[in-house]
Protein backbone atom coordinates (compact mmCIF):
# COMPACT_ATOMS: atom_id res chain seq x y z
CA UNK A 1 0.00 0.00 0.00
CA UNK A 2 2.92 2.34 0.88
CA UNK A 3 4.47 2.00 -2.28
CA UNK A 4 1.14 2.14 -4.36
CA UNK A 5 1.05 6.07 -2.25
CA UNK A 6 4.56 6.81 -3.52
CA UNK A 7 3.67 5.55 -6.54
CA UNK A 8 0.52 7.96 -6.48
CA UNK A 9 2.76 11.15 -5.44
CA UNK A 10 5.44 10.40 -7.98
CA UNK A 11 2.94 10.21 -10.45
CA UNK A 12 1.18 13.16 -9.78
CA UNK A 13 4.26 14.78 -10.01
CA UNK A 14 5.26 13.77 -13.13
CA UNK A 15 1.73 14.14 -14.72
CA UNK A 16 1.95 17.71 -16.00
CA UNK A 17 5.16 17.29 -17.67
CA UNK A 18 4.04 14.25 -19.54
CA UNK A 19 1.04 16.56 -21.02
CA UNK A 20 3.38 18.84 -22.30
CA UNK A 21 5.44 17.04 -23.73
CA UNK A 22 3.03 14.64 -25.91
CA UNK A 23 2.81 15.52 -29.22
CA UNK A 24 -0.19 16.65 -30.52
CA UNK A 25 -2.05 13.57 -32.03
CA UNK A 26 -5.19 12.90 -33.39
CA UNK A 27 -7.29 9.76 -33.95
CA UNK A 28 -10.31 8.50 -35.69
CA UNK A 29 -12.09 5.18 -35.98
CA UNK A 30 -15.40 4.54 -38.19
CA UNK A 31 -18.15 1.18 -38.59
CA UNK A 32 -20.89 0.90 -40.97
CA UNK A 33 -22.16 -2.32 -39.10
CA UNK A 34 -20.68 -5.66 -38.00
CA UNK A 35 -22.66 -8.89 -38.83
CA UNK A 36 -22.60 -12.18 -41.29
CA UNK A 37 -20.92 -10.53 -44.20
CA UNK A 38 -19.88 -13.56 -46.70
CA UNK A 39 -16.46 -12.60 -48.96
CA UNK A 40 -19.05 -15.20 -52.21
CA UNK A 41 -21.93 -12.21 -51.60
CA UNK A 42 -19.37 -9.18 -52.26
CA UNK A 43 -19.33 -8.05 -55.77
CA UNK A 44 -16.43 -5.98 -57.06
CA UNK A 45 -19.09 -2.91 -57.56
CA UNK A 46 -20.44 -3.61 -53.97
CA UNK A 47 -16.45 -3.94 -52.36
CA UNK A 48 -15.85 -0.35 -53.96
CA UNK A 49 -19.29 1.35 -53.33
CA UNK A 50 -18.86 0.14 -49.83
CA UNK A 51 -14.91 1.06 -49.38
CA UNK A 52 -15.73 4.81 -51.18
CA UNK A 53 -18.60 5.19 -49.07
CA UNK A 54 -16.44 4.25 -45.44
CA UNK A 55 -13.31 6.53 -47.17
CA UNK A 56 -15.24 9.26 -47.69
CA UNK A 57 -16.82 9.33 -44.14
CA UNK A 58 -13.35 8.81 -42.95
CA UNK A 59 -11.95 11.36 -44.97
CA UNK A 60 -14.55 13.98 -43.83
CA UNK A 61 -14.02 13.00 -40.33
CA UNK A 62 -10.03 13.01 -40.49
CA UNK A 63 -9.69 16.47 -42.31
CA UNK A 64 -11.37 18.08 -39.30
CA UNK A 65 -8.75 16.49 -36.64
CA UNK A 66 -5.86 17.23 -39.02
CA UNK A 67 -6.83 21.30 -39.37
CA UNK A 68 -7.31 21.02 -35.27
CA UNK A 69 -10.88 20.64 -35.37
CA UNK A 70 -12.42 19.37 -32.18
CA UNK A 71 -13.32 15.22 -31.61
CA UNK A 72 -16.63 16.12 -31.61
CA UNK A 73 -16.98 17.67 -34.91
CA UNK A 74 -15.10 15.08 -37.02
CA UNK A 75 -17.57 12.63 -35.52
CA UNK A 76 -20.44 14.24 -36.93
CA UNK A 77 -18.48 15.00 -40.23
CA UNK A 78 -18.15 10.85 -40.87
CA UNK A 79 -21.60 9.86 -39.52
CA UNK A 80 -23.43 12.15 -41.46
CA UNK A 81 -21.73 11.01 -44.82
CA UNK A 82 -22.65 7.38 -43.46
CA UNK A 83 -26.71 8.79 -42.95
CA UNK A 84 -26.59 9.91 -46.38
CA UNK A 85 -25.43 6.80 -48.13
CA UNK A 86 -28.19 4.41 -48.58
CA UNK A 87 -25.73 1.78 -48.36
CA UNK A 88 -25.77 1.93 -44.14
CA UNK A 89 -29.00 1.35 -41.69
CA UNK A 90 -29.24 4.56 -40.85
CA UNK A 91 -30.75 8.12 -41.88
CA UNK A 92 -31.58 6.95 -45.79
CA UNK A 93 -31.27 3.39 -45.73
CA UNK A 94 -32.35 2.94 -42.70
CA UNK A 95 -34.42 -0.95 -42.01
CA UNK A 96 -38.29 -0.66 -41.87
CA UNK A 97 -40.43 -1.34 -38.87
CA UNK A 98 -43.09 -4.26 -38.92
CA UNK A 99 -45.77 -1.08 -39.45
CA UNK A 100 -43.15 -0.24 -42.56
CA UNK A 101 -42.00 3.15 -41.21
CA UNK A 102 -38.38 4.01 -40.68
CA UNK A 103 -37.90 4.80 -37.16
CA UNK A 104 -34.29 6.52 -36.48
CA UNK A 105 -32.12 6.55 -33.27
CA UNK A 106 -28.98 8.84 -32.47
CA UNK A 107 -26.60 9.30 -29.93
CA UNK A 108 -23.66 11.56 -29.06
CA UNK A 109 -21.05 12.33 -26.01
CA UNK A 110 -18.17 14.53 -25.79
CA UNK A 111 -15.66 13.13 -23.67
CA UNK A 112 -14.17 15.90 -22.50
CA UNK A 113 -17.45 16.98 -20.33
CA UNK A 114 -18.89 13.52 -20.45
CA UNK A 115 -22.33 16.16 -21.87
CA UNK A 116 -24.45 13.78 -24.41
CA UNK A 117 -27.46 14.03 -26.22
CA UNK A 118 -29.40 11.16 -27.44
CA UNK A 119 -33.13 10.68 -29.92
CA UNK A 120 -35.31 7.80 -30.52
CA UNK A 121 -37.89 6.74 -32.55
CA UNK A 122 -37.47 10.11 -34.90
CA UNK A 123 -39.12 9.65 -38.17
CA UNK A 124 -38.59 13.11 -40.46
CA UNK A 125 -34.98 14.07 -39.65
CA UNK A 126 -32.53 13.68 -42.13
CA UNK A 127 -29.55 13.63 -39.74
CA UNK A 128 -30.38 12.12 -36.86
CA UNK A 129 -26.73 12.50 -34.98
CA UNK A 130 -27.32 16.38 -35.30
CA UNK A 131 -30.25 16.12 -34.17
CA UNK A 132 -28.73 14.07 -30.84
CA UNK A 133 -26.20 17.18 -30.67
CA UNK A 134 -28.51 19.74 -30.26
CA UNK A 135 -30.37 17.76 -27.74
CA UNK A 136 -26.79 18.04 -26.24
CA UNK A 137 -25.72 21.44 -26.88
CA UNK A 138 -29.29 22.87 -26.83
CA UNK A 139 -31.47 21.41 -24.34
CA UNK A 140 -31.40 20.72 -20.30
CA UNK A 141 -31.96 16.80 -21.14
CA UNK A 142 -29.84 14.04 -22.69
CA UNK A 143 -32.53 11.77 -24.42
CA UNK A 144 -35.53 12.60 -26.25
CA UNK A 145 -38.10 10.05 -27.93
CA UNK A 146 -40.86 10.27 -31.04
CA UNK A 147 -43.09 13.09 -31.13
CA UNK A 148 -41.40 14.70 -28.86
CA UNK A 149 -38.05 14.58 -30.16
CA UNK A 150 -39.10 16.10 -33.31
CA UNK A 151 -41.13 18.64 -32.23
CA UNK A 152 -37.81 19.66 -30.41
CA UNK A 153 -36.27 19.25 -33.90
CA UNK A 154 -38.88 22.05 -35.24
CA UNK A 155 -38.42 24.29 -32.74
CA UNK A 156 -34.38 24.40 -33.50
CA UNK A 157 -34.67 24.87 -37.42
CA UNK A 158 -34.78 21.39 -38.34
CA UNK A 159 -36.87 20.80 -41.34
CA UNK A 160 -39.19 18.16 -41.93
CA UNK A 161 -38.14 15.42 -43.80
CA UNK A 162 -40.71 13.38 -45.90
CA UNK A 163 -40.83 10.02 -44.22
CA UNK A 164 -40.11 8.95 -48.14
CA UNK A 165 -36.79 9.84 -48.07
CA UNK A 166 -35.72 7.09 -46.08
CA UNK A 167 -37.04 4.27 -47.94
CA UNK A 168 -35.04 1.89 -50.13
CA UNK A 169 -36.35 -1.09 -52.34
CA UNK A 170 -34.07 -3.82 -50.39
CA UNK A 171 -34.87 -2.57 -47.13
CA UNK A 172 -38.61 -2.82 -47.55
CA UNK A 173 -37.99 -6.15 -49.37
CA UNK A 174 -36.08 -7.53 -46.71
CA UNK A 175 -39.38 -6.41 -44.22
CA UNK A 176 -41.37 -8.55 -46.89
CA UNK A 177 -39.09 -11.51 -46.87
CA UNK A 178 -39.14 -11.42 -42.87
CA UNK A 179 -43.10 -11.08 -42.61
CA UNK A 180 -43.76 -13.79 -45.59
CA UNK A 181 -41.32 -16.71 -44.56
CA UNK A 182 -41.27 -15.50 -40.72
CA UNK A 183 -37.89 -14.69 -39.69
CA UNK A 184 -35.81 -12.87 -37.57
CA UNK A 185 -34.19 -9.28 -38.29
CA UNK A 186 -31.01 -11.42 -38.76
CA UNK A 187 -31.91 -13.70 -41.03
CA UNK A 188 -32.62 -10.60 -42.75
CA UNK A 189 -30.68 -8.19 -42.23
CA UNK A 190 -27.05 -10.71 -42.25
CA UNK A 191 -25.25 -7.35 -41.05
CA UNK A 192 -26.26 -4.68 -38.31
CA UNK A 193 -25.73 -1.77 -40.71
CA UNK A 194 -25.75 1.16 -37.52
CA UNK A 195 -23.13 3.90 -38.18
CA UNK A 196 -20.44 5.48 -35.93
CA UNK A 197 -17.55 6.95 -35.55
CA UNK A 198 -15.46 7.90 -32.51
CA UNK A 199 -12.35 10.46 -32.83
CA UNK A 200 -9.26 12.14 -30.19
CA UNK A 201 -8.76 15.71 -31.16
CA UNK A 202 -5.23 17.37 -30.70
CA UNK A 203 -6.13 18.74 -27.83
CA UNK A 204 -6.98 15.34 -26.70
CA UNK A 205 -10.41 15.58 -26.43
CA UNK A 206 -12.34 12.20 -27.25
CA UNK A 207 -15.79 11.94 -28.91
CA UNK A 208 -18.07 9.14 -29.80
CA UNK A 209 -21.63 8.95 -31.99
CA UNK A 210 -23.58 6.32 -33.27
CA UNK A 211 -26.76 6.45 -35.61
CA UNK A 212 -29.24 3.77 -36.75
CA UNK A 213 -32.50 2.70 -38.07
CA UNK A 214 -32.30 -0.93 -35.09
CA UNK A 215 -33.27 -4.01 -36.54
CA UNK A 216 -35.80 -4.95 -39.63
CA UNK A 217 -39.12 -5.36 -38.49
CA UNK A 218 -38.94 -3.99 -34.93
CA UNK A 219 -42.08 -2.94 -33.04
CA UNK A 220 -43.63 -1.43 -30.36
CA UNK A 221 -41.64 1.28 -30.41
CA UNK A 222 -38.19 -0.81 -29.80
CA UNK A 223 -34.94 1.11 -28.94
CA UNK A 224 -31.87 -0.53 -29.56
CA UNK A 225 -28.17 0.26 -27.54
CA UNK A 226 -27.31 2.73 -30.48
CA UNK A 227 -28.75 5.76 -28.36
CA UNK A 228 -28.39 4.47 -25.08
CA UNK A 229 -26.00 6.49 -23.70
CA UNK A 230 -23.53 3.45 -21.74
CA UNK A 231 -24.91 0.92 -23.94
CA UNK A 232 -24.11 2.01 -27.57
CA UNK A 233 -22.40 4.87 -27.57
CA UNK A 234 -20.12 6.76 -24.55
CA UNK A 235 -17.01 9.07 -24.71
CA UNK A 236 -14.90 10.14 -21.46
CA UNK A 237 -11.36 11.59 -21.88
CA UNK A 238 -10.32 9.28 -19.03
CA UNK A 239 -11.12 5.96 -20.76
CA UNK A 240 -11.52 6.20 -24.17
CA UNK A 241 -14.68 6.62 -26.91
CA UNK A 242 -16.46 3.39 -28.08
CA UNK A 243 -19.77 3.18 -30.80
CA UNK A 244 -21.53 -0.05 -30.91
CA UNK A 245 -23.00 -2.11 -33.55
CA UNK A 246 -25.07 -5.46 -33.18
CA UNK A 247 -27.67 -7.01 -31.47
CA UNK A 248 -28.92 -3.99 -29.30
CA UNK A 249 -30.61 -5.95 -26.74
CA UNK A 250 -27.48 -7.74 -25.48
CA UNK A 251 -25.47 -4.72 -25.63
CA UNK A 252 -27.72 -2.87 -23.32
CA UNK A 253 -27.55 -6.00 -21.36
CA UNK A 254 -23.79 -5.90 -20.73
CA UNK A 255 -24.08 -2.01 -21.60
CA UNK A 256 -21.07 -2.63 -23.66
CA UNK A 257 -19.62 1.44 -24.41
CA UNK A 258 -19.39 2.30 -20.30
CA UNK A 259 -18.29 -1.16 -19.51
CA UNK A 260 -14.87 -0.59 -21.99
CA UNK A 261 -14.53 2.42 -21.04
CA UNK A 262 -15.07 2.01 -17.49
CA UNK A 263 -12.27 -1.14 -17.70
CA UNK A 264 -10.25 1.07 -19.50
CA UNK A 265 -10.12 3.76 -16.93
CA UNK A 266 -9.04 1.38 -14.14
CA UNK A 267 -5.86 0.12 -16.46
CA UNK A 268 -5.20 3.82 -16.85
CA UNK A 269 -5.32 5.09 -13.74
CA UNK A 270 -3.15 1.72 -11.85
CA UNK A 271 -0.71 2.62 -15.10
CA UNK A 272 -0.45 5.86 -14.01
CA UNK A 273 -0.49 5.21 -9.99
CA UNK A 274 2.52 2.46 -10.81
CA UNK A 275 4.34 4.13 -13.45
CA UNK A 276 8.49 4.11 -12.54
CA UNK A 277 10.11 7.39 -12.63
CA UNK A 278 10.88 6.89 -16.61
CA UNK A 279 7.40 5.90 -17.09
CA UNK A 280 5.27 7.09 -19.06
CA UNK A 281 1.67 6.23 -17.97
CA UNK A 282 -0.06 5.48 -20.55
CA UNK A 283 -2.18 2.73 -21.82
CA UNK A 284 -0.77 -0.21 -23.97
CA UNK A 285 -2.63 -0.74 -27.08
CA UNK A 286 -2.53 -4.46 -26.20
CA UNK A 287 -4.78 -3.41 -22.81
CA UNK A 288 -7.30 -1.83 -24.90
CA UNK A 289 -7.52 -4.81 -27.57
CA UNK A 290 -8.06 -7.32 -24.61
CA UNK A 291 -10.32 -5.00 -22.94
CA UNK A 292 -13.09 -4.44 -25.30
CA UNK A 293 -12.34 -8.74 -26.81
CA UNK A 294 -13.63 -9.30 -23.44
CA UNK A 295 -16.23 -7.74 -23.13
CA UNK A 296 -17.62 -7.98 -26.96
CA UNK A 297 -16.51 -12.22 -25.28
CA UNK A 298 -19.32 -11.16 -22.75
CA UNK A 299 -22.39 -10.06 -25.05
CA UNK A 300 -21.23 -13.70 -27.38
CA UNK A 301 -21.80 -15.18 -23.58
CA UNK A 302 -25.06 -13.63 -23.50
CA UNK A 303 -26.12 -14.97 -27.13
CA UNK A 304 -25.57 -11.85 -29.11
CA UNK A 305 -22.95 -10.64 -31.73
CA UNK A 306 -21.30 -7.70 -33.53
CA UNK A 307 -19.04 -5.14 -32.37
CA UNK A 308 -16.90 -2.14 -31.15
CA UNK A 309 -14.98 0.91 -32.21
CA UNK A 310 -13.03 2.16 -29.76
CA UNK A 311 -10.56 5.25 -29.62
CA UNK A 312 -8.02 5.85 -26.38
CA UNK A 313 -6.34 8.98 -25.44
CA UNK A 314 -3.45 7.94 -26.91
CA UNK A 315 -4.54 7.35 -30.13
CA UNK A 316 -5.21 3.59 -30.33
CA UNK A 317 -7.99 3.28 -32.45
CA UNK A 318 -9.21 -0.66 -32.02
CA UNK A 319 -11.72 -2.54 -33.61
CA UNK A 320 -12.88 -5.66 -32.31
CA UNK A 321 -16.04 -7.81 -33.52
CA UNK A 322 -17.61 -11.51 -33.09
CA UNK A 323 -19.02 -11.46 -36.51
CA UNK A 324 -17.52 -12.26 -39.86
CA UNK A 325 -16.65 -8.43 -40.79
CA UNK A 326 -17.59 -5.63 -39.85
CA UNK A 327 -17.95 -2.05 -41.92
CA UNK A 328 -15.21 -0.25 -41.08
CA UNK A 329 -11.82 2.18 -41.30
CA UNK A 330 -9.42 4.16 -39.31
CA UNK A 331 -7.30 7.29 -39.90
CA UNK A 332 -4.20 8.74 -37.30
CA UNK A 333 -1.79 11.54 -37.27
CA UNK A 334 0.77 8.49 -38.15
CA UNK A 335 -0.51 8.04 -40.82
CA UNK A 336 -2.70 4.83 -40.79
CA UNK A 337 -5.51 5.31 -43.19
CA UNK A 338 -7.49 2.07 -43.80
CA UNK A 339 -10.90 0.30 -44.62
CA UNK A 340 -11.73 -2.87 -44.73
CA UNK A 341 -14.72 -4.95 -44.64
CA UNK A 342 -14.02 -9.02 -44.01
CA UNK A 343 -12.54 -10.41 -40.26
CA UNK A 344 -8.95 -11.18 -41.25
CA UNK A 345 -8.29 -7.87 -43.03
CA UNK A 346 -6.42 -5.01 -41.28
CA UNK A 347 -7.69 -4.83 -37.43
CA UNK A 348 -9.52 -7.36 -37.08
CA UNK A 349 -9.84 -7.43 -33.36
CA UNK A 350 -11.56 -10.22 -32.00
CA UNK A 351 -10.18 -12.59 -34.80
CA UNK A 352 -6.97 -12.91 -33.89
CA UNK A 353 -5.08 -10.16 -36.22
CA UNK A 354 -3.27 -7.26 -35.08
CA UNK A 355 -5.30 -4.72 -34.06
CA UNK A 356 -3.45 -1.09 -33.82
N1 LIG B 1 -27.39 -2.03 -32.67
C1 LIG B 1 -28.50 -1.70 -33.53
C2 LIG B 1 -29.77 -1.98 -32.79
O1 LIG B 1 -29.87 -2.97 -32.11
C3 LIG B 1 -28.51 -2.49 -34.79
C4 LIG B 1 -27.25 -2.36 -35.61
O2 LIG B 1 -26.16 -2.34 -35.05
O3 LIG B 1 -27.36 -2.29 -36.84
O4 LIG B 1 -30.71 -1.23 -32.98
Amino acid sequence: MKKLLAAAALALMIQPALAEDAAPKWSLAIHGGAGTLDPAQMTPDKRVAYESALQAALDAGAKVLKDGGEAIDAVKAAIVILEDSPLFNAGKGAVFTWDGTNELDAAIMDGRDRSAGAVAGVKTVKNPILLADTVRTQSEHVFLIGKGAEEFALSKGFPVTPPEYFATEARREALERLKAEKLSALDVDHKFGTVGAVALDQKGNLAAGTSTGGMTGKRWGRVGDAPVIGAGTYADNRSCAVSATGWGEYFIRVGVAHEICARLRGIREFNTLTADSSGVAVLEPEEAEYTADSVMADVAALGGDGGVILVTPEGHAIFSFNTTGMYRGRATSAGVNEVAIFGGEVGAGAKGTPNH
